[in-house]
């Protein structure tokens, strides 16, 4: 058997693990890689294998970093099955579609400028109908059922506690007559996140392929971030400011939407309006509501509790469609939570809030999750003084805060703990998923409670077991 790392190998996006054995071929994730527009293009073009030859794909969530890339998978012939949870294929179906728009959007941007230099035209990455035909190959797999993806190979997904429908997968794998236990973790998530329910941890594999990015940091719990939240949001209304949240439109989007409305409903935050302006993330709102048996006990609780029988629809919650109605939030002048995509702030509406309030020190810009190198996000969270939006500058006048307690990932502790209970009969762990630092200060903590076999291996290397 062999494993291939194809993606995320070094860096934190563009999941993507082949797996041969038996003579089949097997894909873990097929993620985008975020970065520069150039370097992104390049690495996301071009697969490293024949995808007519791929026999099936299992995808661990409907994050874009490990689902974004599965059209142009298509697009380059692949045609079998792509196993995933139930919701997260729900998910996936609505999130490629948008990927289609932003990477035609791009394509025709970039076409645009190269006409004026008498270039050739290139190519959109992937468009809507392979997006649309990608969405037909998704197969609905419940957790803890098992299926044989390719012959051998028994497989079943847990629940990794990260986003609705988020999966880590076991494979059971026969590799003529010798048994292998091969655990990917996908992203791990964090216990007592809002809304969705704790990671399970690994069963005692032989081997594991593990996410690393937040290898460096102990998270606080998640109960102190919202608090960091509520006084954020009280001290910028007391300003007459708004707050903008760049925030994916799964996950991160329901999870502040739940945790305001809970702030709102206790009388820790006035009521301002909570501004949800992503047509995406209402689309992927919807499909919280469709998978309640995803939630946890506590949101239960409080939907029981009487009145908030809608998790993520009350008075002050105002979601906008319309490009119309986003832009009419300019001229409103009153304190208000404006959440909107994309995540890293490179693309979508987000950019529009910026420009327009980035300048004005009442406002408060809040960065709530990892946020990739050389995008706009990451520019803001590193407090540089002033930022290109639309190609213009502007001062960051406005405070910037960020709350890292609000993660989606686990953190340091909750990593070690991870690869602790896996061991027994663990060979070796394979650290994914993560930055070359917090990889390597990770790797340390390990060692030092005694997590000796612990690889990071390169972009495209291989293993043979
Ligand atoms: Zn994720
Ligand atoms: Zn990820």
């Amino acid at each position: 058997m062999k494993i291939t790392f194809h993606g995320a190998a070094r860096t934190v996006t563009g999941s993507q693990h082949l797996i041969e054995v038996n003579g089949s071929s097997l894909l873990l994730d097929c993620g985008l890689y975020q970065g520069s527009r150039r370097e992104s293009y390049e690495r996301n073009r071009q697969f490293r294998f024949n995808p007519r030859q791929l026999d099936a794909v299992i995808l661990s969530h409907a994050h874009i970093d490990h689902s974004g890339n599965l059209p142009n998978l298509v697009k380059n012939g692949y045609q079998g099955p792509i196993y995933t949870t139930p919701a997260t294929a729900h998910l996936s179906r609505i999130m490629l579609l948008d990927s289609a728009h932003i990477q035609e959007a791009d394509a025709e941007f970039i076409n645009r400028k190269r006409a004026a230099r008498q270039e050739e035209p290139v190519e959109p990455l992937y468009t809507v109908p392979d997006a649309e035909q990608a969405g037909e190959y998704l197969q609905d797999i419940p957790y803890q059922q098992s299926f044989e993806p390719v012959p051998g190979v028994v497989a079943h997904l847990v629940d990794a506690g990260h986003i609705l429908g988020s999966a880590s997968v076991a494979l059971d794998i026969d590799d003529h007559g010798q048994k292998i236990c091969l655990w990917f973790s996908g992203d791990i998530g964090r216990r007592g996140l809002p809304l969705i329910r704790d990671p399970i941890l690994p069963d005692r594999p032989d081997y594991m392929i593990m996410e690393s990015t937040y290898g460096d940091k102990v998270h606080r719990d998640p109960q102190r971030a919202f608090e960091e939240l509520r006084d954020l949001v009280t001290r910028t209304v007391k300003r007459g400011g708004k707050v903008i949240i760049p925030a994916f439109a799964v996950g991160r989007t329901q999870e502040i939407v739940y945790a305001l409305h809970q702030m709102m409903v206790s009388g820790d935050i006035p009521p301002i309006p909570i501004v949800v302006d992503s047509p995406l993330a209402i689309n992927v709102t919807e499909v919280f509501n469709d998978f309640p048996e995803c939630f946890d006990d506590e949101t239960w609780a409080f939907i029981r509790s009487g009145k908030h029988r809608e998790v993520f629809g009350f008075d002050h919650l105002i979601y906008t469609r319309s490009a119309d109605e986003s832009k009419a939030l300019n001229d409103r002048r009153d304190p208000m939570v404006i959440i909107s995509a994309s995540g890293m702030a490179e693309v979508g509406r987000i950019l529009h809030h910026l420009k327009n309030n980035i300048e004005d020190p009442k406002n408060t810009v809040l960065i709530v999750s990892w946020q990739a190198p050389d995008t706009l996000g990451r520019r803001i969270a590193d407090r540089e003084p002033e930022v290109k939006i639309f190609g213009e500058m502007y001062q960051v006048r406005a405070e910037v805060a960020t709350i890292g307690g609000l993660s989606a990932h686990a953190g340091q502790n909750m990593l070690v703990e991870y690869a602790q209970v896996a061991q027994g009969n663990l060979q070796q762990i394979f650290l994914v998923h993560g930055e070359p630092k917090p990889a390597e200060i990770l790797r340390g903590r390990m060692a030092e409670t005694g997590i000796s076999r612990v690889a990071y291996p390169d972009l495209h290397s291989s293993v043979e077991i």
